[in-house]
């Protein structure tokens, strides 16, 4: 079975904030979510650095939850 890299629509943008960081000046800012269907895998790739211009970027995936809190039922 061959495993099908994410997307960005596997991830909620009310649960969910991408975030890039720049290996080379440490700038990180978080994604605009252009393409729904782009991979991750490939957004990465594309990514580079609007302050230093960098190539070399990661992400992070950082779950911010529905908002407020919930009640159990009973
Ligand atoms: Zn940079």
């Amino acid at each position: 079975m061959v495993a099908t890299p994410n997307t960005l629509s596997d991830f909620d943008p009310v649960k969910f904030t991408i975030v890039g960081f720049c290996a080379d000046c440490q700038h990180d800012a978080p994604i605009p979510r252009i393409n729904e269907d782009m991979e991750i895998p490939t957004l990465i790739e594309k990514l580079s650095c609007s302050q230093c211009g960098s190539g070399d970027c990661s992400i992070r995936i950082i779950y911010t939850g529905a908002g407020g809190f919930a009640y159990a039922r009973s």
